[in-house]
Order: C-alpha cells, then structure tokens, then sequence
C-alpha cells in the first residue's frame, strides 16, 4: 500500500507555488503506516498527485517536500541534488573554488533539512528532520566526490527535538578530523573547529562581508569588532588595514582560536587585541569611559527565533546600534548585522533608523548585505534569507 498523506481541500495552494513544507493542520489523513523519515506520496484531498516528501509525524511540518515530481527518491536522486547544488557554486567561483563554502543550503538547495559545508577536503553536515535524518549515510557517502578526507556530524542543533531526534555528532565517513581544519578566506588563514565550533565550525555565510570590511579598513586606527566569534571581522580589519582591533566575546574558547588566527597571519597582540566580555555591557562602559571607534562591527547571535520574538529581538538590536552609534568618530563607520530570520528587512531597517535618531546622529547607509552567495535563497522559500546587514557612515 501506498504510503501517502493527503491533505484538506484547498490546502494545496502552497505546494503548487513550490513551497516545500506541509503544517500539521493541512493533514486530512496519512494512509500506509509511514514512519518517521520515509517517502511519502502527498496527494490533495481528491487523490490527484501534488508531490514526494519526507515524513515527520512528532513535527509541527509532518512533510518536507523532497520534490514535485512523480519520481522515485533514491540515491541517484541526491547524487543529482549534490551535483545541482556543486554546478550553482562552480558557477558563482569559476574555476577557483574557495576553500570553505557552504555546499548544500538545505530547503534553498531542495534537500530540506539537511546542510554541508565544506572545509578543504572535509565536509560538515547538520541534519535537522526525521527525512535528512534518514539520508545521513548516502548523502555521507556521495559527498566523497566533494570532501575525499571524510565527512563529519554536527547535529547537535536544538531544532532537532522538535522532529524527535536527539542531537548526534561524530564522524561519518572517512578518519577524525583534525583538531583544527585551516583554510583561506579573502587571503586569510582561519582555522576552525569542526567539532565543537558553532554551526559547522565558522560563519561561512559572511565572507563577503569580512570583504566588505577589508575594503573598508585602511587608515583605520580603533576598531571594534563585537560578537567576534574567532575573529572573522577584526581580522579582514587587519588584513585591511586597521591599525588597532579590539575584538570582544563571551566565548573563551572562541577567542583563544581568535588570538591563533590572529598569529597565524602575523598580526601582533597590539594590533589584533582579544576582551572576554558581554558586549552590552562593554559598550556601555565604553560610552561611560568616552571611548570612540573609527570603525565597529556588530555581529550579534540570533535574537530572535519566532516572529513573536522579533519585536522584544528588535529592543536588542536597537540598544546595541544606538550606543554603537554614540561611540562613532565622525566620519566612523558602522557595520550592523542581524541573522534572525524572523526579522525582516524593513523591521531592521525600522530598528536601525530610530537608533540613529536616538543617538541624534546623521547616519549614511552605503551598503546593504547579506548572506553570501553560496547560502542561494530558493524563490518559492523566502523563509531562507535570514542574514541582513548594512554599512553606513555617521556624519
Ligand atoms: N562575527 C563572527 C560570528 C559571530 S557569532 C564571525 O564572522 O565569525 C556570535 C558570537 O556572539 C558568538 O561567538 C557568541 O559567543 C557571541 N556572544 C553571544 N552573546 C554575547 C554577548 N552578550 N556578548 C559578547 N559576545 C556574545
């Protein structure tokens, strides 16, 4: 017997523009004994076919479309996923692929819940629902055409629970990886720990803009670089130019990985300086110690989770961009990041605007940036532009 999920009358209308998720309230009935992370037919109401998904009865989206079409879901079908989602970067970087780039993008690459990136010739992969779940060892083993050393886990991610999934990590295919996987990033080293960095070990997705940053850095003589992680921003400011980086986080593991990056491209610790600390509070010292910046970069986690959450999110992200704002030399430059993707663009732009009118400054925008061309956002998945941000010159 088939196994299918049918769904209510006019429930239909999402998938038809393409959209890959099915909600629990458009399920008329399931037929066939499914399990968690099997191909399923979907089907409307009247039986006609609408797609192939994968199953996930705990999840509040039951199906995640694999595709529209009436085909079999195997593992030719991911090998020619994988290959799609190659040519798209191929043709992005030309002949010169970068050493880390994000390969798969999980719902924007069609492969819903499930995401790669590759470190050199190391692949790291999250698989986040009940059906990336159940492809975790094919598509471990076709991505040896893309990473020949192996392929690790890191699903560790709390999205898991949601699709009764614990949370795993180890390695896949192939030996440990090393303790540390270096690669090159706009000319410079970065080393990252796959294990137990976050996400997969680096935020692959701003590379154009730490570009952005080294562009923009020369003559710089104080920068800020806030929410640092292992040093992204500070060091494109150095490589870029800037004559002092002061680079703060909370985490200590991240800034010890910060201050090794820093050495491994040759910039010393007055230069690239490293400060464990909770950035509110630092920029409010600052503001009390009347320390001014050239140049501050403002990267901060995840906010906010839901749309709910984005409007007590935006208080957060207005507090920091206005003491941001007060801390700017004329003629400084701020860089401000939000990756909440429940925040949208006029809402950071909203948040933004009034900071600068709090702050009584005459704020120029120049550049509006966002996630990295290797992260695509699928047309019929707007829900996978998440990452906004914007520089702008205080006056
Ligand atoms: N800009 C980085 C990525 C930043 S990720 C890059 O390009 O690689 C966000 C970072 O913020 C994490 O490293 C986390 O440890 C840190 N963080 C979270 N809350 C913080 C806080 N209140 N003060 C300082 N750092 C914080």
């Amino acid at each position: 017997m088939e196994k299918s999920v049918f769904l209510k009358e006019g429930r239909e209308k999402s998938l038809l523009r393409r959209h890959p998720w099915i909600f629990s309230g458009a399920v008329k009935k399931v037929s066939g004994d499914p399990a968690p992370g099997d191909t399923v037919t979907v089907r409307a109401g009247n039986g006609d076919f609408l797609a192939v998904g994968a199953y996930s009865p705990s999840s509040a989206i039951p199906v995640r479309i694999w595709s529209f079409e009436d085909e079999t879901i195997d593992r030719d079908f991911f090998r020619r996923k994988l290959q799609e989602a190659y040519r798209i970067r191929s043709r992005i970087f030309g002949t010169v692929m970068p050493d880390a780039y994000r390969l798969i993008h999980s719902e924007s690459d069609g492969l819903p819940g499930i995401t790669c990136d590759i470190y050199k010739s190391y692949a790291v992969c999250q698989f986040t629902s009940a059906g990336a779940d159940a492809t975790r060892m094919t598509i471990a083993e076709l991505l040896a055409d893309y990473a020949p050393n192996g392929v690790y886990e890191r699903s560790d991610c709390d999205i898991r629970a949601k699709e009764g999934l614990p949370p795993r990590t180890g390695v896949l295919t192939g030996p440990e990886p090393p303790e540390y996987i270096e690669f090159q990033e706009n000319g410079i080293l970065f080393r990252c720990d796959v294990r137990t960095g976050h996400k997969t070990g680096f935020y692959l997705d701003q590379r154009q803009n730490r570009l952005a940053v080294q562009q923009l850095a020369a003559g710089k003589e104080e920068v800020l670089n806030c929410f640092c992680y292992t040093g992204g921003f500070g060091l494109a400011a150095c490589k870029g130019g800037a004559k002092h980086v002061i680079n703060v986080d909370t985490s200590a593991d991240a800034l010890k990985l910060a201050q090794i990056n820093a050495e491994r491209n040759g910039f010393a610790p007055d230069q690239f300086e490293t400060l464990c600390a909770d950035v509110f509070q630092y920029l409010r010292k600052c503001r009390d110690s009347r320390k001014t910046f050239d140049m501050i970069i403002l990267d901060p986690p995840k906010f906010a989770d839901s749309a709910a959450a984005a409007a007590k999110a935006a208080r957060g992200y207005k507090d920091i961009a206005l003491l941001a704002m007060k801390l700017l030399r004329p003629g400084g430059l701020l860089f401000s990041f939000s990756c909440s993707g429940a925040m949208d663009d006029a809402l950071f732009a909203k948040v933004t605007d009034s900071a600068a009118a709090d702050a009584k400054i005459d704020f120029r925008i120049v550049q509006w940036l966002s996630q990295g061309p290797d992260h695509p956002v699928s047309a019929a998945f707007p829900e996978g532009r998440y990452l906004k941000g914007l520089a702008g010159f205080k006056i």
